[in-house]
């Protein structure tokens, strides 16, 4: 980690709107509590640690240099802090003996006790996943889980400990997808015209999710890949790929395997932590420092996160474009803010976020029709930059483009105007009014001027799709005049209308 972690939360607190952590070293946080503080004040309310081994000498077997002292420690302070959620993810190895599950399932139970102690409305899921044996790491010399008879005794063992004291049991793969993860990371070349053939007829894989014949796909990477890659390997063995430049030194990893297959763990360059141990992975071979945490930062951060309690919100028009039109939600968010800020640079600190407005007949009637949708965004501190922009110009980009928004296009009435071909008088009439009722809409007529109006009935405005409709025709051209509620969809009122020609109609706000 860092030692000006704190220094960098809070800066990119200052230009994003939620800081998140990803997994972090129970380690460093039995040794440096105080981050805890500093993550709380970002948000964080759930927490996952990567404990890997169940007891300590599994812990060495994957140089994870943590203990269980240390490991209860972090834990104590994250449950004093009344997180929401803590998941713990554990690798299985297939060598757990059963001193190895005892000391589990005593483990299991101090957690018990800190947790009913300091924070009993906390989830905790104890997620398991089975070793892989990853290329350009140690653990690829060792020999690979390859009966799934062999863990099941200890994944059962490992399941009741769990469940029985309260924790939640989760494993992260089955068997099978493991299989041929495993065999996918080590196997090499004389593995591709089986991949490749299983791909042919229609399998999928991607890395979690398996279709297709996973047992055939199982024995025909086996047999193309040979027995040597599920046993223990030494220093000769050649690995896919193990020419590259940049990945730890061939003889730097054996040596640290044989460390691991003896339960030995010499640490790691962290001062307190052990020493040097040769990755190659930095020069100066200078120990690294806990990190800091600073008191400034707090105090910046508190202030922060004040501001962002309290954003001002704009709405401006987002149109998708074609190219845009599939992305998620999420991605159209994370392209307007790179389109606000290619166009708008000073606003990296003040701009926040954008989200869709919900249940707005722009966004949900109109807007469906033309891609055109209302968006909020949210600032800390002041919008007037964004919104004079908006007053001179548009901010344009190749996915969509961002305007402010024209009277005419919020509100909820429409005017649809089209050619309509039927010869019979009520043709038009007749179509309008059995869309009302098929959506269960009960309603008055009356005609002054040449006009028939429909009012909706009161009770059934609640469904917020149609509160009125004023119908002209006029010999082939009909129009429209429509006040909408936001359920509506014009689309299926323009189908049920004009059938195939639906998208010839002019649709306008009025
Ligand atoms: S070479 Fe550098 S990174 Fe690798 S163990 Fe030594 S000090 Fe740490």
């Amino acid at each position: 980690m860092h030692t000006g972690i704190s220094r960098i939360i809070a800066d990119l607190n200052e230009v994003a709107k939620f800081v998140n952590f990803k997994s972090q070293r129970a380690d460093i946080i039995a040794l440096r509590p105080e981050l805890l503080d500093i993550e709380i004040l970002s948000g964080k309310r759930t927490y996952t640690i990567g404990v890997e081994g169940i007891s300590d000498r599994m812990r060495r077997y994957l140089h994870k240099s943590l203990n269980e002292l240390e490991l209860l420690k972090a834990l104590e302070h994250i449950y004093a802090k009344k997180p929401r959620q803590l998941k713990l993810f554990f690798m299985i190895t297939g060598l757990e003996n059963d001193k190895d599950l005892k000391e589990f399932k005593d483990f299991i139970m101090k957690l018990k006790r800190l947790k009913i102690g300091l924070s009993p409305g906390c989830r905790t899921i104890m997620s398991f996943g089975l070793l892989v044996n990853l290329p350009f790491t140690p653990m690829q010399f060792a020999p690979t889980i390859k009966d799934p008879d062999s863990i099941k005794q200890i994944k059962g063992d490992l399941k009741r400990d769990c469940e029985t004291n309260g924790f939640e049991f989760r494993m992260a793969q089955d068997m099978e997808e493991f299989q041929v993860s495993q065999h996918i990371a080590l196997g090499g070349f004389e593995c591709f015209e089986t991949i490749s053939d299983f791909a042919k007829k229609g399998g999928y894989f991607d890395g979690e999710h398996i279709t297709g014949d996973k047992n055939a796909l199982i024995s025909s990477l086996r047999s193309a890949s040979g027995e040597g890659l599920s046993g223990v390997k030494d220093e000769s063995y050649v690995f896919p790929f193990e020419n590259l430049r940049g990945a730890p030194a061939k003889s730097f990893l054996y040596r640290m395997y044989n460390e691991a297959r003896n339960f030995k763990d010499s640490g790691y360059c962290l001062l307190g932590k052990g020493e040097c141990i040769g990755c190659g992975g930095c020069e100066d071979r200078k120990l690294s420092r806990l990190p800091e945490v600073g008191k400034e930062d707090i105090e910046r951060l508190k202030k922060i996160v004040e501001l962002k309690k309290k954003p001002q919100t704009v709405q401006a028009v987002v149109t998708i474009k074609e190219q845009g039109r599939f992305l998620t939600p999420e991605a159209k968010c994370a392209f307007i803010g790179r389109a606000v800020f290619e166009h708008i640079p000073s606003l990296v600190k003040d701009y926040l976020a954008c989200r869709q407005v919900q249940n707005m007949p722009a966004s949900k009637g109109y807007g469906f029709l033309f891609g055109r949708f209302l968006y909020d965004f949210e600032f800390m501190g002041s919008s007037d930059v964004f919104m004079g922009y908006l007053e001179k110009n548009k901010i344009d980009s190749p996915l969509l483009d961002i305007s402010r928004v024209s009277e005419k296009e919020i509100g909820n009435s429409f005017r649809i105007t089209s050619v309509w071909k039927d010869v019979s008088k009520y043709g038009f009439q007749n179509m309008l009014q059995d869309f009302l009722l098929e959506n269960g809409m009960g309603f008055d007529i009356r005609k002054t001027d040449g006009v028939t109006y429909f009012e909706v009935a009161a009770k059934d405005r609640k469904k917020k799709l149609l509160n009125s409709a004023a119908l002209r025709q006029e010999n082939s051209i009909v129009s429209l005049e429509i006040e909408t509620g936001s359920n509506f969809s014009i689309v299926s009122l323009l189908k049920h209308l004009f059938g195939e020609e639906w998208m010839d109609a002019k649709v306008e706000a009025v």
